[in-house]
C-alpha cells in the first residue's frame, strides 16, 4: 500500500497515512457545517494503525460535542482540522483537504442530504473560474 502525506494549513501538524481507505462521505449535517465554516466535510474513514504522525501532535486540539458522537480536531495554531480518532477509537476519521495528494478511492456519496446548506443546489450549477472574480 503506498503512503500519502499530509499536513495543516501552517505546516505545524503533519503525518504520514497509508492510501488504502474504506470510506469517503461528503457530510452535509448541521454540525459538518459549523465545523468546517462551508457546505461540508469531506471525511474519509481507514484504520487507526494506518496514520504515523510526523510533527505536531502536541499543537492538536480536540473538540467532543457533549452528548452526541461529534468531534473535531484542529491545528491549534491556525485551526485546520487534523485526522482524529472516533470515540471508540476504533475508526480514524481524515479531512480529505489534509492531504497532500490523491486519496485511493473517490467520494461515495453525500450524506445527511436533507441537511444541506439552503444555497448548495444553486452552488453547484454556478458557472466556474480558475481564480477569483475581478
Ligand atoms: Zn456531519
Amino acid at each position: 500500500m503506498d503512503k500519502l502525506l499530509g499536513s495543516c494549513l501552517c505546516g505545524t501538524v503533519s503525518f504520514e497515512i497509508a492510501n488504502g481507505f474504506e470510506h469517503f462521505q461528503l457530510c452535509h449535517c448541521r454540525q459538518c457545517q459549523k465545523t468546517t465554516g462551508s457546505a461540508h466535510a469531506s471525511n474519509l474513514f481507514t484504520d487507526p494503525s494506518h496514520i504515523s504522525w510526523l510533527s505536531g501532535q502536541g499543537a492538536i486540539v480536540r473538540f467532543n460535542l457533549p452528548g452526541r458522537r461529534i468531534s473535531n480536531a484542529f491545528c491549534s495554531k491556525y485551526g485546520s482540522r487534523v485526522p482524529f480518532l472516533s470515540l471508540s477509537g476504533e475508526i480514524l476519521a481524515v479531512p480529505a483537504g489534509s492531504l497532500d495528494g490523491t486519496p485511493s478511492i473517490a467520494p461515495q456519496g453525500n450524506i445527511f442530504w436533507s441537511e444541506r446548506a439552503d444555497w448548495y443546489d444553486q452552488a453547484a450549477g454556478t458557472p466556474r473560474y480558475d481564480a477569483f472574480i475581478e
